[in-house]
């Protein structure tokens, strides 16, 4: 069976309105993008030909401020998974409570094989593709998978080359030289840790909770550090190589293991030759084992589709932090209910990334610079706040705190979108609706 995301997006939508129930026409627009574009452009390879490249910018819905999302550079990338995200996105927004929309973007490309002049020229050429559609007020991107702070530079100096005009706003994720925000580097693993340390004061959670990463990038590693230095025992990491287990944790070797992913481009760096580690205690394990090992809490941070019904019955942690966008799929959340483990949701979880994209936003549009202390005092409001109502929707609904992510997003989307499109409840009619449909 094909792996479809943004499918597993809708059945999460369904499951949320069955419990916060909308209008059927309205629930007829939330499941649609907006508006989808394809582009495919040239650009000249170091060897002097062209090539072909094929990109996506899904802009799913813009009722509560402009689209936001990143983009994503990866081979696998597709229109189903940016539409997934894009959705994502617009609910992430919403539960949070910043003021944009929901968008997502990407290239059909394996960045490994392009030197440092082709990506710059394919990212480029990507901007001017997208040169219509983007913009501060209207679309906004952002770093994701395989995407870097550089890339948003480039990105935000071609936008800014064809408006005329210095416009850092069109992009967020930009290093600090190019107008970007402090702390907005390490933001989406931040934001996870403050709805950790919440989640943890609920649940009694012990100081020294052992920790499995899959993921080695910007939010995984920069989630080894924080949970390391927070006392927190990191047990197993990984990246897409594979990873090392060490049952009496990474201790100190996380920031070794930071510095040999850098050199050598592989977390596992301390290994000899890619498969066997160089100290007696550590073990190499596939990702697949990392997923299932005896953990207590398991922080998915590299792609979708890590869970699912068949390997859900074998993990053992006691919270799955979802870092990573779409990790879990809707069959393998009814089987972790069912195990009684707690699933904090990529909306609510990793929506660090995209507060402090926010923030960089404002302070480019009103020309200041905010300090690192300012950035994540902020940042640490917005996800207490967040944690704190999801959590109480979750309690007062009797469901998963995915649900109750999506309910706090309905609410806010859904009254939105009736105020951008000049309707009121039950006053929409679409030949797409039915009034008998199945939906409860
Ligand atoms: P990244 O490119 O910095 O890192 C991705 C990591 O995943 C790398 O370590 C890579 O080796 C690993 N990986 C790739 N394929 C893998 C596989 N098949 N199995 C195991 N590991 C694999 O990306 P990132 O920015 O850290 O993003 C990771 C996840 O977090 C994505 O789902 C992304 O959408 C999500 N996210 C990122 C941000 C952000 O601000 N960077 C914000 C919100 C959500």
């Amino acid at each position: 069976m094909s792996y479809n995301p943004f499918e597993h997006a809708l059945q999460q939508l369904e499951k949320a309105t069955t419990l916060h129930k909308i209008d059927d026409d309205l629930y007829e627009i939330l499941k649609r993008p907006n508006r989808t574009i394809e582009v495919f452009f040239p650009v000249r390879m170091d060897n002097g030909q062209p090539r072909i490249f094929h990109g996506f910018r899904v802009q799913y819905n813009n009722a509560r401020g402009p689209y936001k999302g990143g983009l994503r550079f990866h081979p696998e990338t597709n229109m189903d998974e940016i539409k997934a995200l894009a959705a994502w996105m617009t609910w992430k927004c919403a539960v949070v409570g910043i003021p944009f929309g929901g968008g997502k973007g990407g290239i059909t490309v394996d960045t490994r094989q392009l030197s440092r002049g082709e990506l710059e020229r394919l990212s480029r050429g990507f901007t001017r593709a997208l040169q219509d559609v983007i913009g501060p007020d209207k679309d906004v991107p952002a770093p994701d998978v395989y995407t870097t702070p550089e890339i948003m530079a480039w990105i935000a100096d071609e936008y800014s080359t064809s408006v005329g005009a210095p416009t850092p706003a069109v992009v967020t994720g930009k290093p600090l030289h190019a107008g970007g925000s402090e702390g907005r580097d390490t933001a989406t693993a931040q934001g996870g840790f403050f709805v950790l340390h919440s989640l943890r004061k609920k649940l009694q959670l012990p100081n020294n909770a052992r920790v499995a990463i899959q993921g080695f990038g910007n939010a995984g590693a920069t989630m080894v550090r924080l949970l390391t230095e927070a006392g927190f025992r990191v047990i197993a990491v990984s990246d897409s190589h594979g990873g090392i287990l060490d049952m009496r944790g990474l201790g100190m070797n996380a920031e070794y293991l930071a510095r040999t992913k850098k050199e050598k481009e592989f977390a596992s760096g301390a290994y000899f030759d890619g498969t066997r580690w160089d100290a007696e205690h550590y073990q190499a394990i596939s990702n697949a084992e990392l997923l299932e090992c005896d953990c207590d809490i398991l922080i998915p941070a590299a792609i979708e589709n890590q869970i699912t019904h068949e390997n859900a019955e074998r993990i053992r942690a006691q919270v799955i932090m979802e870092l990573a966008n779409g990790p879990t799929t809707p069959d393998a959340d009814e089987i972790l209910a069912r195990k009684g483990i707690i699933v904090v949701p990529d909306i609510l979880a990793n929506a660090g990334g995209v507060t402090v994209s926010y923030f960089e936003w404002e302070q480019n549009k009103h020309k200041e610079h905010w300090s690192k202390d300012v950035v994540f005092a902020k940042l640490e409001e917005v996800m207490a706040t967040a944690f704190d109502h999801v959590w109480d929707i979750h309690k007062r609904f009797q469901t998963e705190l995915r649900t109750a992510a999506y309910i706090v997003a309905l609410e806010r989307v859904a009254e939105a979108t009736q105020a951008q499109w000049g309707l009121s409840p039950n006053t929409l009619s679409s030949p797409y609706a039915s009034k008998t449909a199945t939906r409860k």
